[in-house]
């Protein structure tokens, strides 16, 4: 008896509404294939939207969404619409209320994408970032006082939990676990002097119950350099909300393009959806022109068919990602090609 997943799409703005028929094209192919039941519904959800109603989704968007079993998004931001508007408005709330508190980015160096470091050789680069992605340095909590006087003062607390630091290392430990065994956490104890030395006795602590890990630990600098000087000795790295910010876009950049880059916004317990996007934006400046480079998106769907149980089909869309890049003939202009969005898609469909 198969299962059959739900999926809200939302492709939001900009190259969003291109990249995403493309990723439920690959999705078509794939699920066929290994007989997964795919339904969609398609939400307009948008700054646009917003543009027009007032709202980037309706009242009842959440109850909507809840009743999904994943959410596949492309991008929100329009020119003109501040941030805060599609953060607050869709971004925000949907990873709060569905308790998504790890962000996963895989970082791969592909052939066919060179890296800007001489450093990354392709097929020796792989491995993931996990980032805590509701708690940490990005809280509400701080305030502002004798503005503009010369006592001025700007304080900002980062909010650390036993419950919330304990969930994410667990899931980063079991990650390990499952691929090559060795974890990276990224600290700062030697400056942050009360949650960075709590993160780091934490992790000391997760670790006698995953036996099976090799782990260690860098000061959040250290790392930084590491990154650039010796990607290829990583396997799964784990940092608080600003460190993992900080480090999936450093890590992006040294993948060769944001075009590629995938996440993942997961409720491991699945008592919610959980939420797919490719890490690049809108991109207004290329947008409606039929040129978006659709993988990014694509890599995000192939996170969501694993994370609902489908991990053979998922490394059928990753390896034909690394077969249509190898190939080179078929590649949008962001990694130096002249393919359009269908075209790229249609090789990957080949490749399948
Ligand atoms: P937003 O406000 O939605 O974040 P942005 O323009 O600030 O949009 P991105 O959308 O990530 O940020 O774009 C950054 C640059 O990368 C732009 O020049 C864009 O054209 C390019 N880019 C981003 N994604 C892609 C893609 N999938 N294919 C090709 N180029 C891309
Ligand atoms: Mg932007």
């Amino acid at each position: 008896m198969t299962k059959t997943h739900r999926i809200a799409l939302i492709p939001g703005d900009g190259i969003g509404t291109e990249v995403v028929p493309a990723a439920r094209k690959v999705l078509d192919v794939v699920s066929e294939r290994h007989g997964i039941e795919l339904t969609y519904t398609e939400f307009d959800w948008s700054c646009e939207r917003y543009l027009r109603e007032g709202a980037m989704m309706p009242d009842d968007g959440m109850e909507r969404l809840r009743e999904h079993d994943a959410i596949l998004l492309g991008a929100v931001g329009y020119p003109g619409v501040p941030d805060h508007v599609s953060l607050w408005g869709l971004l925000i709330p949907i990873r709060r209320s569905f308790r998504q508190y790890v962000n996963l980015r895989p970082i791969r160096v592909f052939e066919g994408v060179p890296s800007p470091l001489r450093t990354a050789a392709a097929g020796e680069v792989d491995f993931v970032i996990v980032r805590e992605n509701v708690e940490g340095e990005y809280s509400q909590v701080g305030g502002r006082l004798y503005q503009g006087f010369p006592e001025e003062v700007a304080i900002q607390e980062a909010i650390f939990t036993r419950a919330g630091v304990t969930r994410i290392l667990d899931y980063a430990f079991d990650l390990a676990a499952r691929r090559g065994g060795r974890l990276t956490s990224a600290t700062k104890s030697n400056g942050i002097v009360h949650t960075m030395p709590f993160w780091d006795e934490l992790v000391a602590e997760r670790a006698i119950h995953h036996p099976g890990v090799t782990w260690d630990q860098e000061h959040i600098d250290a790392l930084a350099a590491k990154f650039v000087l010796q990607p290829g000795r990583f396997d799964v790295v784990v940092g608080s909300n600003l460190f993992g910010d900080i480090l999936s876009d450093l890590a992006a950049a040294i993948a060769g393009s944001i075009g590629i880059a995938p996440s993942a916004n997961l409720n491991p317990e699945r008592e919610f959806p959980s939420m797919f996007e490719p890490v690049h934006g809108s991109a207004p400046d290329i947008a409606g022109r039929g040129i978006a480079n659709p993988l990014g998106t694509v890599w995000s769907a192939a996170l969501m068919l694993d994370h609902l149980g489908h991990p053979r089909a998922a490394s059928d869309i990753t390896d034909a990602i690394a077969t249509v890049l190898a190939k080179g003939a078929t590649i949008t202009p962001d990694l130096g090609g002249s393919a359009t969005t269908d075209e790229l898609t249609e090789a990957l469909i080949q490749a399948l």
